[in-house]
């Protein structure tokens, strides 16, 4: 493939046309700066893999939300907790949900959103390049003042080095790219999960009877225990889209391997879960992806910008994920429209100087932002998680299942005799009355 000769002809580039590559070039494009996207993909969301759902309270503030290709809007929320053989679930419908817009929640279709969305930053100027895999960054040779900075990138192209003032790296989660170039340590395996995901075929009535939806409703559901992921951190998923259902597997890397855990027969016994069977049979599977989450938290988030180049979504690992909460759609498009404002501020478009204050108003911006207040306020989650694996894993749902069971038996024994032995049954389970009230104190961020 012929390289267009792009070398020095632009004020940035974006390596990644995913959320965060897009909403980055968009925020830069509306400032008149010359921008130039690069996607391995042949299309941008063909190598892009989520859920899910789509957060979109900062998209609207970028782009006309009502042209762009969502699939339903989140009508219904579960949490499930599974044994190997029982679910107990939450179910919320709040009737504020059904209305525009929809607790900025949607579920879409990667492959048709990320084009879109991309299309958005074109119209508004940014130039796509797909198909082009950024191999490397170009730095500054030494001798002068700018040694050692950022100036550009190396692609797989014939004669692929193309040089510009500010590089945004927004390559995702598999982050080679920063990697590479000493912009941030390699992920820590205990730092990532692996996700499993296959999206399953159906009629669109078919989808709206089982999960009692009119129109564009969907749902979202989450599930935790022995019965979603076995013994390992992590948690099953199923969202609706128009005609088909996305469902899923993520659990901790670490777990994957202590025991050997294989993502593809997790998502079998996963689909084959007596509460989650009914919900998915019948599809005939069109799409079938694996992918890494990065969820280390605040602590594993590298320096945001260095050398001249920024970091922005799964690349600086801006993912939260506490178990109640699994947002990294909404993190991606703030950090990348925050990133793209902040070198539309840096450079000079005229003689391509770059004003390194401005660039630092980068992080210090979404320090002020939900994306970093959020990261640091469910810190805690996921150390406590594998800390208390067994008891919120195996130990909590087995405790659930009995005590409802008891609960709710019709027998000849009066039910007061079952109410106690449910009491018990749950006391038991997490360390009588003291233990309770120790967990409640240990996990009260999740409420607050
Ligand atoms: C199974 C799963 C379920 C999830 N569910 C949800 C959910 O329901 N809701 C939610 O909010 N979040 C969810 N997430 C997280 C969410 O998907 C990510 O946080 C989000 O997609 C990050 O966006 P991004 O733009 O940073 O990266 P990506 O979406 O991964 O985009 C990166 C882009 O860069 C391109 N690229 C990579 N390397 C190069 C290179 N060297 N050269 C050129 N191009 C390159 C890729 O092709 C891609 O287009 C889920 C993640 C997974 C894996």
């Amino acid at each position: 493939m012929e390289t267009p000769d792009y070398d020095n002809e632009f004020d940035a580039i974006v390596v990644g046309a995913g959320l965060a590559g897009s909403a980055a070039a968009l925020a830069m494009a509306n400032q008149d700066l010359d921008v130039l996207v690069l996607e391995r993909g042949q299309s941008p969301g063909t190598k892009n893999v989520f859920g899910g759902v789509l957060y979109t309270p900062t998209v609207r503030e970028l782009v006309d939300i009502d042209d762009a290709p969502l699939e339903r809007y989140v009508a219904e929320k579960r949490y499930g907790v599974l044994t190997e053989t029982d679910e107990t679930a939450v179910t919320m419908r709040p009737g504020e949900w059904l209305e525009e817009p929809h607790n900025d929640s949607y579920t879409v279709l990667r492959g048709s959103f990320d084009e879109w969305f991309a299309e958005q930053a074109v119209d508004a100027g940014a130039t796509l390049l797909t198909e082009t895999t950024v191999t490397g960054l170009v730095r500054e040779p030494g001798g002068g003042a700018a040694e050692g900075r950022v100036v550009g990138v190396e692609t797989d192209r014939p004669d692929g080095t193309i040089r510009a003032p500010v590089v945004v790296v927004a390559e995702g989660a598999n982050s080679l790219v920063s990697e590479g170039a000493g912009l941030r340590d390699h992920h820590d395996r205990e730092d990532v999960a692996v996700a499993a995901k296959e999206v399953l075929k159906f009629d669109r009535e078919t989808i709206e009877q089982r999960f009692r939806l009119n129109g564009d409703q969907g749902v979202a559901y989450n599930y935790f225990g022995e019965g979603a992921v076995g013994d390992a951190v992590g948690g099953g998923f199923i969202y609706t889209n128009k005609r088909t259902v996305s469902v899923g597997v993520a659990y901790s890397i670490e777990d994957a391997v202590a025991s050997d855990q294989n993502p593809e027969e997790t998502l079998n016994d996963f689909k084959q879960h007596p509460a989650v069977a009914p919900l998915v049979r019948g599809g005939r599977t069109v799409e079938y992806s694996a992918h890494a989450i990065p969820e280390g938290g605040i602590d594993a988030v590298p320096d945001l910008v260095s050398d001249g180049a920024l970091l922005a979504g799964d690349a600086a690992g801006l993912v939260l994920n506490n178990g109640v909460h699994l947002e990294g759609t909404n993190m991606a498009v703030e950090s990348g429209y925050q990133a793209g404002r902040a070198v539309a501020a840096a450079v000079d478009g005229d003689d391509g100087s770059v004003d390194d204050r401005a660039l630092a108003t980068y992080p210090e911006e979404l320090a002020d932002s939900f994306v970093v207040q959020n990261l640091q306020h469910y810190d805690f989650f996921q150390e406590l998680a594998v800390e208390d694996r067994e008891f919120l894993f195996s130990e909590l749902p087995r405790a659930l299942a009995d005590a409802e069971t008891e609960y709710f038996a019709v027998d000849r024994d009066p039910k007061e005799a079952h109410a106690e032995a449910a009491k018990d049954r749950l006391l038991d389970a997490a360390g009588g009355y003291v233990g309770a009230a120790k967990r409640a104190w240990k996990y009260r961020k999740l409420l607050s």
